[in-house]
C-alpha cells in the first residue's frame, strides 16, 4: 500500500478497500519508526492529522472525493500551514504558529488531502544538501550516510522512504529537482507563476517556485492538478485557464524532438552518471524521440547570476525578521540597534548570513549596476539561449545534478562546490521555464552502494503537460521510478 501510486491509493479509497485514516495510520507508523533516524519531518501533529482523514472518510462516504480525497501527503516546511508550527528550517522562525494558510495548503485542504507533517529543509531553502536546517541534516534514505540534497532534502527523504504518498517542494534555483534527483524520485518545477507564492516563505520571489515531488509522472500531474492555479493574492501568479496535468500523459513519442545542450555533458559532470543519462536518451530514441544537439552558450554564467540576484532577493526579503515585526528576539540588548544585530545574529545561520551579505552588497549604490544590473542582463541572455534552443527541439535533456548524493559533511566548508549542484538546474529558474527530474538508474559508487541518478526534462514555457508525458512514457518502458530503498530497521525495534 505505501508503495502504491496517487491513481492506486484513490480508487481503493473509493472502493472502500481502505480508509483515509487506515491509510494515514499506516504512514504515521512508519514515520514513528525511521523518522527518529532520517529526520524527514520536523513537524508533526497526529491528532490534527487523523482528523483530516476522518473528514475525508466522511467527504468519501458522502460521494464528493476529488483524486487526491483522503491521501497522505507531507507539506515542505516552508509553506504557512494554519494552526502548525512553520519554521523554514530557521532558528529564527523556530517558535512560530502559522496564523492562516498558504494557497497551496488551501488547495490541498480543498482537494481533501491529508496533511501528514511538515518537513526538514535547508534554512530559508539556501542549500543543496538539507545541511543548513536549524533542525538538523535529513539522511537519505538510499545511504544513511549521503545528504538527500536541497533545500527540499525532507520531502525528498519522506518520498523515497515512503513516509508519505507524495509532497510538495520549492525550487529557486533547482530544490525540487536535485534533491529529486539524489533520492531517486519524480520531482517537477512548474513555470514562473504557474503555483501561487502566497504563504510560501519568501527567499527570491523572482525566482521561487513550488511544485510536486512524487514516486511517478502520472503522480506529478495529479498533484500538479491540485497546486497549480491563479491566485490574486500572488501579483506574480498568471491567470490562465484551468488544466488537466495527465491530459496528455498516453500520447506516444514518436517524433519528439530532444534537444541535448552540449554545456550539460561537458567538464564536471560525473562520468558514471553521464553514462545513466545516455542509457536513457537511447531509450527515448527507442520510444521515437529524434536527438537534436543544442547549445545553451551562457550555461557556465547561470551560477554566478544566480548567486548575486538570489542573495539580493533574500536580503531583501529577509529584513522582516528583525526580532520585532517577526521572528526569534534576543533575550538581552541594549538598545533598538543591539536588539536588532544580536536577533538576527542568533536567528540565523551561517549561509542565511553569506546570503544577506552578499545580497547587500551588490545591491548597495557603488555596486548595484557592476553587480545586480549586470546579472539582471545576463539573465536575459540566459532566457534568450532557451527561446533560441526551443527553436529546434520540443523538450531539453541533460542530467538533473553533477553527481549522485554525496557524503554528509563532504561539502559544507565549501560552499561553491555545493553552489555547483544546480549548475544544470538554476538556468531554468533565471529564464522562468519548468523542469523535472526523472529517475534514470543507478550509479554505483567506490563503496559499492547503488545511488539513483535523475534524468532532467525542461519544457518551454507551460509546457508541463507534456514533459509530464514524456517522462510518464519512459517510466511505461523503464521501472527505475518503482525502486525503493532497503531501510535498516531502527535498533529496538523488532
Ligand atoms: N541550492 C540553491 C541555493 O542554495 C537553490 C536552493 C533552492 O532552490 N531553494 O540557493
Amino acid at each position: 500500500m505505501i508503495n502504491s501510486s496517487l491513481k492506486t491509493l484513490s480508487q481503493m479509497l473509493a472502493k472502500k478497500e481502505v480508509s483515509s485514516v487506515e491509510l494515514t495510520q499506516a504512514f504515521l507508523n512508519r514515520i514513528n519508526t525511521f523518522n527518529p533516524e532520517i529526520n524527514a519531518y520536523i513537524a508533526l501533529d497526529q491528532d490534527r492529522t487523523l482528523a483530516q482523514a476522518k473528514a475525508a472518510d466522511v467527504r468519501i462516504t458522502a460521494g464528493n472525493a476529488e483524486p487526491l480525497t483522503g491521501i497522505p501527503i507531507a507539506q515542505k516546511d516552508i509553506f504557512c500551514a494554519n494552526g502548525w508550527k512553520t519554521t523554514c528550517g530557521s532558528k529564527m522562525l523556530a517558535n512560530f504558529v502559522a496564523p492562516y494558510d498558504a494557497q497551496v495548503i488551501t488547495k490541498f485542504d480543498a482537494a481533501g488531502a491529508v496533511n501528514l507533517g511538515k518537513t526538514n529543509m535547508d534554512e530559508f531553502a539556501m542549500g543543496s544538501s538539507n545541511e543548513t536546517s536549524y533542525f538538523g541534516g535529513v539522511k537519505n534514505p538510499w545511504d544513511f550516510t549521503r545528504v538527500p540534497g536541497g533545500s527540499s532534502g525532507g520531502s525528498a527523504a519522506a518520498v523515497a522512504a515512503r513516509l508519505c504518498a507524495a509532497a510538495s517542494g520549492t525550487d529557486t534555483g533547482g530544490s525540487i529537482r536535485q534533491p529529486a534527483s539524489l533520492c531517486g524520485l519524480t520531482g517537477l518545477k512548474p513555470t514562473y507563476g504557474v503555483v501561487s507564492r502566497y504563504g510560501m516563505i519568501a527567499f527570491a520571489s523572482s525566482l521561487d517556485q513550488a511544485g510536486p515531488m512524487a514516486k511517478s509522472a502520472e503522480d506529478c500531474a495529479l498533484m500538479m492538478n491540485v497546486m497549480a492555479g491563479f491566485d490574486e493574492r500572488d501579483s506574480t501568479s498568471l491567470n490562465r485557464e484551468k488544466e488537466d496535468y495527465a491530459r496528455d500523459l498516453n500520447k506516444p513519442l514518436q517524433g519528439l524532438r530532444v534537444g541535448l545542450p552540449k554545456e550539460f555533458f561537458a567538464e564536471g559532470l560525473d562520468a558514471n552518471v553521464g553514462k545513466v543519462i545516455e542509457a536513457a536518451i537511447a531509450e527515448y530514441k527507442k520510444l521515437g524521440a529524434e536527438i537534436v544537439e543544442i547549445s545553451l552558450p551562457n550555461t557556465g554564467l547561470s551560477i554566478p547570476v544566480y548567486y548575486v540576484l538570489a542573495p539580493a532577493e533574500a536580503s531583501s526579503n529577509l529584513s522582516r525578521y528583525d526580532g520585532v515585526r517577526y521572528g526569534h528576539r534576543a533575550a538581552e540588548y541594549t538598545d533598538l540597534m543591539d536588539m536588532y544585530c544580536k536577533s538576527r545574529a542568533e536567528g540565523f545561520g551561517a549561509e542565511v548570513k553569506r546570503r544577506i551579505l552578499i545580497g547587500t552588497y551588490v545591491l548597495s549604490a557603488g555596486y548595484y549596476d557592476a553587480y545586480y544590473l549586470k546579472a539582471q542582463q545576463i539573465r536575459r541572455l540566459i532566457a534568450q539561449d532557451f527561446e533560441e534552443a526551443f527553436k529546434h527541439c520540443d523538450v531539453i535533456m541533460g542530467p538533473a545534478a553533477p553527481s549522485t548524493a554525496f557524503k554528509a559533511g563532504e561539502k559544507v566548508d565549501d560552499p561553491v562546490a555545493m553552489y555547483l549542484q544546480d549548475i544544470y538546474t538554476i538556468s531554468t529558474n533565471l529564464a522562468g521555464l519548468p523542469g523535472m527530474s526523472v529517475p534514470a538508474g543507478f550509479s554505483t559508487g567506490d563503496d559499492g552502494k547503488a545511488l539513483p541518478v535523475g534524468l532532467q526534462i525542461i519544457g518551454n514555457y507551460f509546457d508541463e503537460a507534456r514533459m509530464l508525458n514524456v517522462a510518464h512514457q519512459y517510466q511505461q518502458v523503464t521501472d527505475w521510478h518503482t525502486r525503493m530503498p532497503d531501510l535498516p530497521t531502527p535498533q529496538g525495534t523488532k
